[in-house]
C-alpha cells in the first residue's frame, strides 16, 4: 500500500472530521448481506438513534445512501413541483445550493439574502412571501460558521413546510426537529456525528409526507419507494430498493450508540466547551473571529486571516508539519478566512491546544 494512503491527519477543517473510534472499528467488521437479519436489526437501531439526534419521533427517519448534498436533493425533489413557491434563506454557500436545487425542480424561488457571517433573520424570512409551500434554511452554515434560529422560524412558518439543512448541526449542537417544527430535514455523517462521509440522515414529518410530490423525477431518491428499504412500519417485510451501503450503516449505528452512551447533552456540552475555548484562544492571539457574535457555531469556527499572512501557506505548513488540516474560507472569503472544525471526537480540550499551538507556530 502506498504511504499516501496510510497517512493520518488531524481533520480540523469543515469536515470530514476524524471519526469516533467506534465508527472506524465498525467498518472493519465482516460484511453482512443487506437483507441479513443482523443487518436489518442494525438498520433499525441506526434509525432509532437518528430519531434521537434529530429530536423527532417521525417514523420516516432514515440514513439515505448519499452524502449531504444527496439529502438536500432528496428533500427538494420529493417536495417541489413546478410552480411551487419556495422561500430560501441565503447566508452562505449551502443556502445558495438550495436555491439551485429548488430552481431545478421548477420552483418559483424567493431568495432572501443575508450578509455572509450573519444569521437568517426569522422575521424577514417568514414575511418574504404571503403563502409559500416551503421555507428552506440552513441551520449551521458551514461556509461562514453561523447558526440560525430555527425555533424562531418554525414558530412563524404558518402553513408553510419548514425544510432544514442540519448537516453541520446534527450531533453537535441542540437540534429539536419536532419541537421546532422542522418538517423535512437532511444531514450528513461526516461532521459532528463522527462518521465517514457517505450517508444523509433524513427525516420527514407526516404533515410534509402528505404534501410530497407523488412521482418525483428521481427514482433513486423517491422517498415513497424507500419505505420498504428501512421497513417503514416496523414489522413489515423489508423489500429490495437498492443495495444498502452496509458498512456505512453499521459504522453510523456504532457512532450513534457511542454518542447516546455519552449522552446527547454531554456531547453537545463538549462541542460547546471546545468551541468556546478555541474562540477565546484565537482572540487571545489577537485574531478576529468572522461569524457574528451570539451566532457562532462551537463546532466550526471562522477566523479572519491576519493582514500580511498568506492563508494558503499557513494551511500547507500545518498539513506538512503537524499533519493538520484546517479549511480555507469560501468564495469571496477564500483567502481571508480560515475555518476550523472541532467536531465529533475532535471536540476536546487537547485538540483545542493542539490547533492553537500549531497555528501560533505557523503565523509567527
Ligand atoms: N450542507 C451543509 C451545511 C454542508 O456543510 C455540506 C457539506 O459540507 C453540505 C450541505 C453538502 O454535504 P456533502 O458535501 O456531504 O454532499
Amino acid at each position: 500500500m502506498s504511504e499516501s494512503v496510510m497517512v493520518a491527519r488531524h481533520l480540523f477543517g469543515p469536515g470530514p472530521c476524524n471519526p469516533y473510534p467506534e465508527a472506524t472499528v465498525a467498518l472493519g467488521r465482516p460484511l453482512l448481506g443487506h437483507l441479513d437479519p443482523v443487518f436489518i436489526e442494525t438498520m433499525d437501531r441506526a434509525c432509532e438513534g437518528l430519531r434521537q439526534v434529530w429530536g423527532t419521533r417521525n417514523a420516516r427517519t432514515l440514513p439515505l445512501s448519499a452524502t449531504g448534498s444527496g439529502g438536500m436533493e432528496a428533500a427538494f425533489v420529493n417536495m417541489v413541483e413546478p410552480g411551487d413557491v419556495v422561500v430560501v434563506g441565503v447566508n452562505g454557500l449551502f443556502g445558495e445550493r438550495m436555491c439551485d436545487l429548488a430552481e431545478r425542480c421548477g420552483a418559483e424561488v424567493v431568495r432572501v439574502d443575508f450578509e455572509w457571517g450573519q444569521p437568517v433573520d426569522p422575521e424577514t424570512i417568514t414575511s418574504a412571501h404571503p403563502n409559500p409551500k416551503i421555507i428552506a434554511v440552513v441551520h449551521a452554515e458551514t461556509s461562514t460558521g453561523v447558526r440560525s434560529d430555527i425555533k424562531a422560524i418554525g414558530e412563524r412558518k404558518g402553513d408553510a413546510l419548514l425544510l432544514v439543512d442540519a448537516v453541520t448541526s446534527i450531533g453537535g449542537i441542540e437540534l429539536l426537529a419536532d419541537e421546532w417544527g422542522i418538517d423535512i430535514g437532511y444531514a450528513g455523517t461526516q461532521k459532528c456525528l463522527g462518521v465517514a462521509p457517505g450517508l444523509a440522515p433524513f427525516t420527514i414529518s407526516d404533515r410534509a409526507w402528505e404534501r410530497r410530490v407523488e412521482k418525483p423525477r428521481s427514482w433513486y431518491l423517491d422517498l415513497g419507494m424507500l419505505g420498504g428499504y428501512v421497513g417503514e412500519a416496523s414489522g413489515k417485510q423489508r423489500t429490495y430498493h437498492h443495495t444498502a451501503p452496509v458498512g456505512m450503516v453499521v459504522s453510523l449505528a456504532a457512532a450513534l450508540e457511542r454518542i447516546l452512551d455519552e449522552g446527547l447533552d454531554n456531547v453537545r456540552a463538549r462541542h460547546q466547551a471546545a468551541g468556546d475555548e478555541l474562540q477565546a484562544g484565537l482572540e487571545a492571539m489577537g485574531l478576529e473571529l468572522f461569524a457574528a457574535e451570539g451566532y457562532r457555531l462551537p463546532e466550526l469556527t471562522t477566523v479572519k486571516v491576519p493582514d500580511g499572512v498568506d492563508s494558503a501557506k499557513v494551511r500547507a505548513y500545518l498539513l506538512e508539519k503537524y499533519n493538520m488540516e484546517i479549511g480555507a474560507g469560501v468564495k469571496q472569503f477564500a483567502s481571508t478566512v480560515w475555518r476550523i472544525g472541532l467536531m465529533g471526537p475532535n471536540a476536546n480540550p487537547g485538540s483545542v491546544k493542539l490547533v492553537l499551538g500549531a497555528l501560533k507556530d505557523a503565523i509567527e
